[in-house]
């Protein structure tokens, strides 16, 4: 089943992804089992309140959950379960979101949860009408806060798993949720990259809402997993706010597809073959000058690890923001994970590698680290410039 690459028709170029599961990227490889069942169900019809009881179902198996559905986004999602908490199966109210006259509208979240994951967390709370109210500071976070920040206004409380969230100072799930559920707050988790399909609820959430997209291989979707009155309350808002957020047939049965082949898949030799790659990429690197390398676990406990690659630049004669602006230039274009860069390391993650890219990768680090080695002079941007090249990029597109 090799199909032509749509990207040559297109005039894009062929990138190697060894940054993550990115939006900016195309998110992740779809597995086999996602496309061949949205290929079969896209001509056809389907009623597709019964296709989204059948989505619940396989969710509510694999994640442990009453109930679930599929939805545009993990970040939809998080609007949606946030209009949920506040409307409950009020049709009326459900219709006349944003405006959230006599219902409950306040959300909370720790202050070190108001992260960006391309988006800010917050706005996706706010578009549902709902006022955020942050709990304690960016850095500390106290059950005393939590609990009396709570009030009769309060609708829900949102908690995020994440490697962007502040990784300390901030209160465990179990803690949160207990602390939540005394006072009869619902607690969403947005778990969007998190392999855990059952711990989130276990620990305590009301709503765990996941990307299709992300590790889980499917298309561009969200999945909402959780209890079934709130769940259902949250399915209903797609008569209201949520219809801007639409899934179609072809990502609801794409992520069905998703989430029985995860059930089935060999985690141990993806693992594997993940493990592999960074051993030939910590090979190839050896006694470079001025390059070091760790292989490090992911920082929320996904069975992946990352090597982390810093730069050196009197010995390597670039930075590492120099090199990975090279890494992606080049051809073919290889991007890596680089939103730490400032602090002179990028990573390179490994679960996005077609079979053999591993070897191109380590191929393109060591011609650019051979260029560079040549070059008479530092190759060093200021940090500055390049910060800026995104806004600036936006500013002028489509041109
Ligand atoms: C990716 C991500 C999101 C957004 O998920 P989408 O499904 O792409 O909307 C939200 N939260 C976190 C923590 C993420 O990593």
């Amino acid at each position: 089943m090799n199909k032509p690459d749509t990207r040559k028709a297109l005039g894009l170029r062929a990138i190697i992804n060894v940054s993550g599961t990115m939006t900016g990227l195309g998110a992740s490889i779809i597995v086999p089992q996602a496309i061949e069942a949205m290929a079969g169900v896209m001509p056809q019809f389907v009623e597709v309140d019964e296709l989204q009881k059948v989505a619940s179902g396989v969710i509510a198996r694999l994640c442990g959950a009453e109930a679930g559905f599929v939805t545009a986004s993990c970040s939809a999602g998080i609007t949606l379960a946030v209009a949920g908490a506040m409307t409950g199966s009020d049709l009326y109210a459900v219709e006349r979101l944003p405006d959230t006259t006599g219902l409950k509208d306040e959300v909370l979240i720790m202050t070190g949860h108001m992260v960006s994951y391309g988006a800010p967390v917050e706005q996706g709370i706010a578009l549902a009408g709902a006022r955020v109210v942050p709990v304690g500071q960016a850095t500390s976070a106290r059950p005393y806060q939590l609990a009396g920040a709570i009030s009769e206004r309060t609708a829900a409380a949102v908690y995020v798993v994440s490697h962007h969230t502040v990784q300390y100072g901030q209160l465990p799930l179990e803690e949160f949720a207990a602390i939540c559920r005394a006072r009869g707050v619902p607690v969403i988790v947005d778990a969007a990259s998190e392999y855990d399909l059952k711990g989130f609820l276990a620990a305590g959430a009301d709503i765990v809402l996941y990307s299709a997209h992300k590790f889980l291989g499917g298309p561009t979707a969200g999945i909402v997993a959780g209890r079934k009155e709130l769940v259902r309350a949250t399915f209903l808002q797609n008569g209201g706010i949520g219809r801007g957020m639409k899934v179609g047939k072809e990502s609801i049965v794409g992520t069905i597809a998703a989430l029985e082949a995860w059930e089935k898949r060999d985690h141990a030799g993806i693992r594997e073959r993940e493990q592999a790659a960074l051993a030939l990429w910590r090979e190839r690197l050896a006694e470079r000058p001025g390059i070091r390398v760790e292989i490090e676990p992911d920082p929320t406990d996904n069975p992946l690890d990352r090597l982390k690659l810093f730069v050196e630049p009197q010995a390597a004669h670039i930075t590492a923001w120099d090199l990975a602006d090279a890494l992606a230039r080049g051809e073919p274009p290889v991007i890596v994970r680089d939103h730490e860069v400032e602090h002179g390391f990028f990573y390179l993650d490994p679960c996005n590698l077609h079979p053999g890219q591993e070897n191109t990768v380590a191929d393109r680090l060591t011609e650019e680290l051979g260029a560079a080695l040549r070059s008479n002079e530092i190759i060093a941007t200021p940090l500055q410039e390049r910060r800026g090249r995104r806004a600036a990029y936006l500013k002028r597109w489509p041109d």
